[in-house]
């Protein structure tokens, strides 16, 4: 998402933003479309799950999408939703509750429109930067980076009897790593999600054989789902403006009952601290 909106965002001039409701998941910051407009975007960067908006003059702006939020670009001539998404993206006006009116270096004016039908996500100032906000300051790595590495893993898993996949879950070791892509390293590695994760950090080749395949698989897992929303954006909406669904294509996550594409065996779901575990009990040990 933020691939497909650094192009028109970075540079841009805000004219005006334009707010539909004043509440998303918390209240929009005092002041909100007072202090962005006429302002410039100078970077737009991620970390973690936070899309991070640095403001010409202005406060750092931090949105997060929540479970439904997406963002719309209309331009004149088309309309795109960067990203791709498991769940289809609303396009119900009444859903568009935060609208950005950009003007760009090129001259082009454009809306880049926030719609979030269940309103989990958020927008917020960080009026002294990233690195002291609540919400980031306690964050992990990032799971597409060098640092996540064999040795890193058995930092984190040793000692441990929690499971390995609420280990990898805790966004205070690994940020921005959630359920799905989990899910699908933890399949890819070979790794079951309930072992222990301690099991992992024991001395000798076998373990850090086993720890580097689970970094390997959890950036690729990354890298992967990143690649294939890039794609997504060469795709344009359709006559009836919706963007269409793009199939994810899961090894596990969401395959329930449906035979393992390594091993034949069959994919069961089982729920782990309040969430739905996808695995093969026959090639994830
Ligand atoms: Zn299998």
């Amino acid at each position: 998402m933020r691939r497909g909106l650094q192009p028109v965002m970075e540079g841009a001039r805000i004219e005006r933003v334009e707010l539909n409701r004043p509440d998303l998941r918390f209240p929009l910051p005092e002041g909100f479309a007072a202090r962005l407009a006429g302002r410039r975007i100078l970077g737009l960067s991620r970390r973690a799950k936070y899309l991070l908006a640095e403001i010409e003059g202005g406060p750092l702006l931090i949105c997060h999408l929540g479970m439904s939020g997406s963002f719309r670009i209309e331009e004149p001539e088309e309309c795109r939703i960067p990203g791709i998404f498991h769940h289809e993206r609303s396009k119900l006006v009444s859903h568009d509750h935060v609208v950005f009116h950009l003007s760009g270096p090129d001259g082009q004016t454009r809306r880049v429109i926030y719609n979030d039908p269940r309103r989990f996500g958020f927008m917020l100032f960080a009026e002294e930067g990233a690195a002291s906000h609540p919400m980031l300051a306690g964050l992990g790595i990032e799971p597409t980076g060098n640092a996540l590495d064999a040795d890193f893993l058995r930092g984190l898993f040793r000692g441990r009897i929690a499971p390995l996949k609420a280990v990898l879950l805790d966004q205070r070791a690994i940020a921005g790593l959630g359920n799905i892509y989990v899910c699908e390293a933890l399949w890819r590695a070979g790794l079951s999600p309930f072992r222990a994760a301690g099991t992992l950090a024991v001395p000798g080749r076998r373990a850090s054989g086993k720890r580097a395949a689970l970094a390997d698989a959890i950036r690729d897992v990354i890298a992967d789902a990143i690649a294939a929303g890039g794609s997504s954006l060469r795709d344009h909406i359709r006559t009836d403006g919706s963007l269409g669904y793009f199939q994810h294509s899961f090894s596990v996550y969401d395959r329930e009952g449906e035979p393992c594409r390594r091993c034949g065996g069959t994919i069961r779901r089982d729920v782990q601290s309040g969430r739905s575990t996808f695995h093969c009990r026959s090639c994830q040990k």
